[in-house]
This record gives structure tokens, sequence and C-alpha cells, in this order.
């Protein structure tokens, strides 16, 4: 099957239409309009077999997994998610292969109403590479540089899942059988939180997905925000199955470094918490605080009760 065969097939007659898309895949560039009052955000990332995730990975859940992390993004920003384009690198057009890719990033657009507008397809190693846009109301993007000393830190669902499932499927831990598939699932196919990010719009002082383990993307909010930070150890987030199938330490260490949990990171002022349990008490989102800001400058405090916690590890960084 031939290049532009195989994107009518697979791509364009599978995506879902938006009103907001005039011109979508099939000319030089897609022509989409963004609501008044509204800013774009943009972002990008890539997916490359091996790295981001085993060789034996199913099709679908790649696709899933593309798609979810630049939603990702784009829900630690508050924005509300609407196109994707697509780049694809593959070593051969595998029909069986690329139905099942086409039917996983159908599954995800349709979900969360996201349009697929274009892409590009080549022959090479397996790589996928997604653009993700959304809207974001003017001035009310979440960054990473608005939190103050004082502020609660906070974040949504467990930690430390994927990275636990991911020493599973290479054979270094011994998970009991009950919890294999939603570990492996956590792995495969990361839930954004897209309505979590659109909600804290006007509560939260900063924001981030975690995607490297929280030591290092909480690094990233005290770098932009000039504070340090005490993190509660004890009060980590974390599921059934991760304290069934590690010692509690580990979990910890889970819990900080593991990458590609995609949850958010977030701070919320003393004025705002009020504002926020009323989210939370209308929207079902699981949500944890586990510390808060202090001044000293990109420091982290980690604390057991009201014991210090010893603790060396870093998040995933490329090229470290
Ligand atoms: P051009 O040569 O003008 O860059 P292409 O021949 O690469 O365009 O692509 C033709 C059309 O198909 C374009 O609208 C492009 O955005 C779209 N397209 C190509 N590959 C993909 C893909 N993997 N997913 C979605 N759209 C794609
Ligand atoms: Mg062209």
């Amino acid at each position: 099957m031939k290049e532009f065969d195989l994107i009518a097939r697979f791509f364009s007659n599978r995506s879902h239409q938006r009103r907001d898309v005039q011109i979508g895949i099939g000319d030089d560039c897609a022509i989409v309009n963004v609501p008044q009052g509204q800013s774009l955000a943009v972002t990008t990332d890539t997916l490359v077999s091996g790295v981001h995730f085993l060789e034996n990975t199913p099709a679908r859940a790649i696709a899933h997994k593309a798609v979810a992390v630049n939603l990702s993004d784009l829900a630690a920003m508050g924005a509300e998610p609407a196109w994707i384009s697509l780049s694809i690198s593959m070593p051969v057009s595998d029909e069986a292969w690329l139905e099942e890719f086409s039917l996983g990033l159908q599954e995800i657009c349709e979900y969360y109403s996201v349009q697929l507008i274009g892409g590009d397809t080549v022959q090479g190693p397996l790589c996928v590479t997604i653009t993700a846009q959304g809207f974001i109301p003017k001035d009310q993007a979440l960054t990473r540089f608005k939190a103050k000393p004082g502020d609660w830190l906070y974040v949504t669902g467990t930690l430390g899942d994927a990275g636990l499932a991911l020493d599973m499927a290479r054979g270094k831990v011994d998970v009991p059988t009950k919890y294999r598939n939603y570990l492996q699932s956590r792995l495969d196919y990361p839930t954004p939180r897209v309505l979590s990010g659109t909600l804290l719009r006007r509560i939260a002082s900063a924001c981030i997905d975690i995607s490297d383990g929280i030591i290092a993307d909480l690094g990233h909010i005290l770098k932009g925000s000039q504070c340090g930070a005490l993190l509660q150890v004890d009060k980590l987030p974390m599921s059934e199955a991760m304290h069934e199938s590690v010692s509690a330490e580990q979990a910890i260490r889970y819990a900080l470094t593991a990458g590609d949990d995609y949850e958010l990171l977030f701070c919320v002022s003393e004025e705002q918490k009020g504002n926020l349990d009323l989210m939370l008490a209308t929207a079902n989102v699981p949500v944890t605080c586990i510390g808060q800001l202090s001044g000293h400058h990109a420091k982290i405090e980690l604390r057991h009760g009201k014991e210090r916690y010893a603790f060396e590890g870093k998040g995933y960084q490329h090229f470290a």
C-alpha cells in the first residue's frame, strides 16, 4: 500500500470531525479557526520505539499514548484540546499494524473531541510525533512561574504506577497477578487530566504534568517560580497495586522518580484553597495535598511525618 492510499484509508477517513476545521487532511496545510477571546496552546511530543515504549507494545497503545502525552501537556496549561497532527515514521507499511494504530488514534480522538488535521508519513525506524493544539481563554494559561512560598502542593491520581509497570514488563519486579492488567494499562494507556487542567485555570498558581517523575517536574516549577518545597513522602498517593507489590521504601522511590504517570502537579494559594475544595466537590477528580512551597530557592526537602527523609535520586533525562 502506497503513501497516499494509506493516508486516506487509515487517517483522513477515520478522523473525528470538528466544526472549527475549515480544511483538514488533504491539502498542503490544514485551515482551522481559533474562537474569539481564546489563545492557542501548541505542544509536540515524540515517541521512539525502544526508548519511549517497548518494541512489543501493541499499535493501539502506541497511538493512544502518543496522543495522551500531548493532551497531558495541554491539560497542564489548562488548555482544552482541539486538533492534532501526526508525523509517523515506520519501517514497512504493515496493514494490520496500521489498522490497529489508526483505531487507537480514532478512539482517543473521539473521546476528547479532537480532530486529526494533518501530518506526514515516511519510511524509517518506528517513531511517532504528535503536535497537539488547544484553546485557553486569554491570560488564563497555567504556567510554571507563578507559584509563591506558602502555596500548597497537590497532585492528581496516584504516582509511580507506570514506572512499576515498566519494571514488571522487564521482569525486574514480581507483581501479584491481579494487579498486572491495571499496571500495564497505566503504562500503555495513560489518562491525560484534561478536565482537571481546565478546572484548575483560575485556581492553581502553577501546574505541570508529571512525565519525568515528581522530583524532576517539581524542580521545574520551583526553578520557574523561584521557590523551594517541603514534600511529605508519607502523603504521596499510591495505588493498591503499588502497595501490594513492593516495599514502602521502593514505592516512595517509584512515586518520586518514575516517569510516564501523566498526573498533574499543581500549587494552590491559601486564598484559593476554598475554591479548590468547591471544585473537587463537584468534579470527580482524585487530588492529594503532598506538601507546601517554601522560600528556599529550588530546594526540595523531603519529610516522612515530622522526620527528614534521606533520598538520593532524580527523574528521567535524555542524554544524561
Ligand atoms: P505535502 O507533500 O504537501 O507536505 P503530504 O503528501 O505529506 O503533503 O500529505 C498529504 C496530506 O496528507 C496533507 O494534508 C498531510 O497533512 C496529510 N498527511 C500525511 N500524512 C499524514 C498522517 N500520518 N496523518 C494525518 N495526515 C497526514
Ligand atoms: Mg505541499
